[in-house]
């Protein structure tokens, strides 16, 4: 089996100005010791405005923290009012850049061909992208929720195939778990995170599939995280609502002494 670096990715959507993202991570890198860092990544992705301010708290306190972004546009310039490109991201020293969150889906209308651009933008521009994928709640009550998240996986995966496999990353969300405080249970994003590596193995060769990371995301906490890292096929997570408390994002990811 092909070792795959954990990661732990924190999405504060739209939550800290510039001077509170500061704030954030000083108490955040208070909180994690070297240790916790060892053998595996841990990003920070603020919203746009504090991307600067938390590039350069990373830079001069050397914390090892990578520094994430939470979208971007597929284009590298253009008449493009309100968006950022990944170049301008790639300036700030951004390694990760989140694509295809459900949020952005529902309420921007993102659908799986747009995702797959943003994923190969970000590609192409030196960026790591973390695509998001995931089923609402009526789709798994259908029992429908492995074929529509398989589809999203080949949607948003198109052209997606950097020669270094751990370049991608795919991020499990069911939405019905997303800011709910449900949880899908570690068996449940198993067997999704699973599915995944199988539909990506049919597509890319096993090898490929092997060195993708695959992380769960949806009320991930300081209690639960145990049980999913745990799960073979779940790399990582992405966690949203629990990383604007440093000290709950620092046992997430200090979950191995927990
Ligand atoms: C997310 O924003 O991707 C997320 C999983 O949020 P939460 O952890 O709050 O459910």
């Amino acid at each position: 089996m092909t070792d795959r670096t954990p990661l732990v990715a924190g999405n504060w959507k739209m939550h800290r100005d510039h001077l509170e993202a500061i704030q954030l991570v000083q108490r955040l890198a208070y909180h994690l010791t070297e240790e916790d860092t060892d053998g595996q990544e841990v990003t920070v992705h603020p919203p746009f405005t504090a991307l600067r301010s938390v590039q350069t708290l990373i830079d001069s306190d050397r914390l090892r923290l990578i520094l994430g972004a939470q979208d971007c546009h597929p284009d590298a310039e253009g008449a493009h009012t309100g968006d950022v490109s990944v170049p301008m991201l790639a300036r700030l020293a951004v390694g990760y850049v989140i694509v295809g969150h459900s949020e952005r889906r529902l309420h921007h209308g993102e659908d799986d061909a747009l995702v797959a651009r943003k994923a190969r933008a970000a590609l192409g521009g030196g960026l790591r992208p973390i695509v998001c994928v995931g089923e609402g709640q009526a789709v798994r009550d259908a029992g429908r929720a492995e074929e529509v998240v398989l589809a999203q996986v080949r949607g948003s995966l198109e052209g997606v195939e950097p020669d270094d496999p751990a370049r991608v990353v795919v991020a499990y969300e069911p939405v019905w778990a997303i800011g709910t405080g449900r949880t899908a249970t570690p068996d449940d994003a198993q067997a999704m995170a699973a599915a995944i590596r199988a539909e990506l193995a049919e597509r890319s060769g096993a090898a490929f599939a092997a060195g993708v990371r695959i992380l769960y995301g949806g009320s991930v906490k300081p209690a639960n995280i145990r049980s999913i890292m745990a799960q073979p096929d779940v790399d990582g997570v992405l966690v949203g609502g629990a990383s604007l408390s440093a000290e709950d994002f620092a046992l997430i990811v200090g979950h191995r002494r927990l």
